[in-house]
């Protein structure tokens, strides 16, 4: 695993950083204490790591007065910009050519849109090369202004798939989070193929969405709701928090906002309202629906329960 330990004594070299804070997501934070002694010993600086929970680069630890900020294992996010943050992407180099090929097995269309994560962006060309040897037609969408590189989505924003016109799409990498909200947004087929469990994967939208409508029904009934408003950098959302409680007062609900760092149960149980709306990640409303004990609507699933939107035009919520 490529830590970039050259590249980051250069930058405290050159910018004479005397502190710097390390922050990995949960999967790689276990790196953190060896990697933050060697540099300590290394540089002769203080190296501090972040401690709180961090699911994405919406997500940086700038509380902190150290001089830099190394983010590791994520692209960084061209809409957030904030001098101090340098991000160290840790690339993946699992070999993606087998799943590619047993993906083929079920593949159905001609023409492929290839995803990913920032884990193995660095492949989809040579995977672009492959599937084209093979007489396929490839494209790679270039994203918003959310979106470091052309072919990789968030789990908030799906832009670089709705950026090509395919039949279907690859998308490689572990879990069906990404894969799903691409299926929803575009009504395509998302085949996943998951070079580390060597598994392919056809997400079903239709039971997510199931699912998702039985939260709506339920919120239906409720006559009070907690608009979450995520206070980390790249989740605030405060005028669409401000404009959904606005339309639900016009609509009669109780409604107030709850500024969050960390969305958990706990933290609600502080605030109980009937149902809550979140402005913050989106993922938290789907993955972990089922740890609130009030439905926990995204901004989307709000205009379906304001009759704003109909059942039959659901998409995840992205920004
Ligand atoms: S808002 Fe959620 S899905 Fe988007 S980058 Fe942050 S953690 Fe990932």
């Amino acid at each position: 695993m490529d830590f970039e330990t050259e590249r980051i004594a250069k930058l405290v070299k050159e910018t004479d950083a005397q502190t710097i804070v390390l922050q990995f997501p949960e999967g790689l934070k276990r790196y953190g204490p060896p990697l933050a002694l060697q540099m300590e010993r290394d540089l002769g600086i203080a190296v501090m790591l972040s401690g709180n929970p961090c699911y994405g680069a919406c997500d940086l630890d700038v509380t902190s007065r150290a001089d830099l900020l190394f983010h590791f294992g994520h692209a960084p996010i061209p809409r957030i910009q904030v001098p101090t943050a340098h991000f160290i992407e840790v690339r993946n180099d699992t070999d993606v050519i087998p799943i590619t090929q047993k993906a083929l097995s079920v593949v159905e269309g001609h023409h492929i849109g290839l995803l990913t994560t920032v884990q193995h962006i660095h492949k989809l060309e040579e995977i672009k090369r492959e599937l084209e040897s093979q007489g396929y037609r490839c494209d790679i969408g270039c994203g918003d202004d959310r979106i470091q590189y052309p072919g990789q989505i968030l789990g908030c924003n799906f832009s670089a798939a709705r950026a090509v016109n395919v039949d279907e799409y690859l998308y490689i990498g572990s879990g069906t989070f990404h894969a799903l909200g691409v299926g929803i947004a575009t009504g395509k087929r998302v085949i996943v193929a998951d070079p580390f469990l060597d598994r392919i994967i056809i997400p079903d939208t239709e039971t997510i969405i199931r699912q998702r409508h039985g939260f709506i029904a339920k919120a239906r009934d409720a006559r009070s709701f907690g608009v979450l408003i995520g206070t980390k950098i790249g989740q605030r959302r405060s005028a669409l928090a401000r404009e959904l409680i606005a339309e639900a007062r016009s609509h009669d609900y109780d409604a107030f906002a709850i500024r969050v760092n960390e969305v958990t149960p706990w933290v609600l149980y502080q605030f109980p309202a009937d149902a809550y709306v979140n402005t913050a990640c989106p993922r938290i409303a789907i993955d972990d629906a089922s740890t609130f004990r009030a439905p926990m609507l995204t901004p989307i699933e709000f205009e379906i329960v304001l009759d704003k939107r109909s059942l039959s035009d659901y998409v995840f919520d992205e920004f």
